[in-house]
């Protein structure tokens, strides 16, 4: 394009709420036939809501684990933590040794002679413990749901024995035009695709209600990246539309980046496009206003 029709691209770019860093973006959008957005904070709101709190242990154990619970959390930075903190509002926690956070699985920490976890799947297998059958159902019910579902557990360390304690269940709603935004690629022949650090059932029930047939769970941030590399080795022109420090890889290996306004600020700093505003509508428009400024000159 024309630096004129650049200019005039970025202004209008502007003018929709959609910040253009780099105007190379604006030649390469037109050409994307592959979008993969991020989940959380992305497709769903991102401010996650604690709705179920389920114990495995009696009444009396609770108001400690509580406390546990709530100090473990209230050490992570996870947006997960913080729908759980809130949750816990009028808790006093416990002094906890050891604090560990696990990039894509959780946090643990030791307190008096067991090491207390809470977290994914994943999570509890690294700490050698398993959810009873009632548990796991309980579970795969709520995450029908929609919901994100993470477990609280203890390791003895004498006997090395686990125990899964409870099981938080936690909303995050789709955005009101997520769907919208989604079937506007589709209808024009972009494949839509979904990665998520959360779990397979929470993401199929999440891709489900806006239509992405395509999905990876379960991701770290590396492997977010490794995706769309993949989809580039297969031919794809890729935009990547991300907003957090976990998609800021994925941004950076992608044709196109997109970051969404409200978002971390390293996603912002990568990605060459930002959009001020939450609403996934922008996506189609960013990619449109691309067509547009390529078409003026061709
Ligand atoms: P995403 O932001 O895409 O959900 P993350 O990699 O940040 O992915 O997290 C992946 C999963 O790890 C979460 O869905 C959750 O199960 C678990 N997790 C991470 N941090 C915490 C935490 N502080 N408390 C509980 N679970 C956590
Ligand atoms: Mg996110």
């Amino acid at each position: 394009a024309t630096p004129t029709a650049i200019m005039v691209g970025v202004g209008k770019g502007a003018e929709n709420n959609i910040l253009i860093k780099d105007a190379e973006s604006l030649e390469v959008g037109y050409r994307v036939n592959a979008v993969v957005l991020d989940k959380t904070g992305t497709i769903t709101e991102g401010r996650p809501i604690v709705t179920d709190l389920v114990w495995a242990v009696s009444e009396t154990e609770q108001a400690q684990l509580k406390a546990i619970l709530y100090a473990l959390e209230s050490q992570s930075e996870h947006p997960l933590a913080e729908a759980i903190t809130t949750y816990l509002a009028d808790v006093k926690p416990v002094a906890l040794d050891k604090f560990e956070s696990v990039t894509g699985r959780g946090v643990t920490a030791h307190y008096q002679n067991h090491t207390y976890f809470i977290g994914n799947q994943i999570l509890l297998a690294d700490q050698q413990t398993a959810p009873s059958d009632t548990l796991t159902q309980q579970a795969m019910h709520l995450q029908n749901q929609a919901k994100t579902v993470v477990f609280m557990g203890r390791l003895d360390q004498d006997t090395q024995t686990g125990d899964v304690l409870a099981i938080i269940a936690i909303a995050d709603p789709v955005k009101a035009s997520s769907k919208q935004a989604i079937d506007t690629l589709q209808n024009r022949g972009i494949e839509v695709y979904m990665l998520t650090g959360d779990n397979a059932q929470t993401a199929a029930a999440v891709s489900k209600q806006v239509g992405i047939k395509q999905y990876r769970a379960e991701t770290m941030p590396a492997d977010k990246a490794n995706f769309v590399k993949e989809l580039q080795a297969a031919g794809k022109v890729v935009a990547m539309v991300g907003d957090g420090i976990n998609d800021s890889q994925a941004l950076a290996q992608a044709d196109v980046s997109i970051a969404m306004g409200r978002g971390s600020d390293i996603a912002m700093d990568v990605a060459r496009m930002t959009l001020i505003t939450s609403d996934l509508i922008s996506v189609p428009k960013a990619l449109q206003l691309s067509k547009q400024t390529v078409r003026v000159i061709r």
